[in-house]
């Protein structure tokens, strides 16, 4: 039996376009694929938790994995680093499972380099204006913070272009659908079953 490696998925996108709740929306109905879960140096928030949201560090200990070369992709953002961890993400995709990343853009710029075979899908806010609002309703942000995230927000707009997938986060449920959409039609697609099928048969043939 020959294993097949699982598919990288990069959901990225504006920041405040909801990706963080697409993706527990997704998880909660979503058995089969691994999340991958970040590194980050920010302030744990009420109700987070180590090791489920996501793993707390000192900017030494992140500055450490840095230069130990364990961090698949990493940025600066907002004053804090985020990054992540690349053995789990390579074993998990060797095993033969999916490999889910919600990251922001810099980021899935830098996984697109090292995995150009993986699957990016970038979340749209349905405007710009809802996305302002958003962001001030969550209400733990201070203006100037707000006003950094949005003009951080439009240049990750203009980089849609290096994504495979678009998805309107007009509803949570149609986002979540769209993704497993995305999903499913990628084990579907010819490149990846022909190879695999190739591969069977090789071994059949000797
Ligand atoms: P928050 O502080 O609101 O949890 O996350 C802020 C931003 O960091 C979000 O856009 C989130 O997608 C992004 N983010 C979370 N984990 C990672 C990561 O490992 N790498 C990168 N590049 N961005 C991340």
């Amino acid at each position: 039996m020959i294993k097949e490696k699982g598919i990288l998925f990069v959901l990225s996108g504006p920041s405040g376009v909801g990706k963080g709740t697409v993706r527990k929306a997704l998880f909660e109905k979503d058995t089969e694929l691994k999340y991958s879960i970040s590194m980050t140096t920010r302030a744990m928030r009420e109700g987070e938790q180590e090791g489920i949201d996501y793993f707390y560090r000192s900017r030494d200990d992140f500055e450490n994995m840095i230069q130990n070369n364990k961090l698949l992709e990493y940025a600066e953002y907002v004053g804090n680093y985020y990054g992540t961890p690349r053995d789990y993400v390579e074993e998990t995709l060797e095993s033969g499972k999916d490999v889910f990343l919600e990251i922001e853009v810099q980021g899935a710029l830098q996984v697109k380099k090292n995995f150009p075979e993986g699957v990016f899908i970038f979340l749209f806010p349905p405007s710009l204006e809802e996305l302002k609002n958003r962001i001030v309703s969550r209400g733990t942000e201070t203006e100037e913070l707000v006003k950094n995230r949005l003009l951080a927000a439009k240049e990750e707009i203009d980089m849609m272009d290096a994504y495979d997938y678009v998805v309107v986060n007009d509803k949570i449920d149609h986002a979540v659908e769209k993704v497993q959409s995305i999903v499913r039609s990628e084990h579907c697609k010819r490149e990846r079953v022909a190879k695999q099928y190739k591969k069977v048969l090789e071994a059949d043939l000797g």
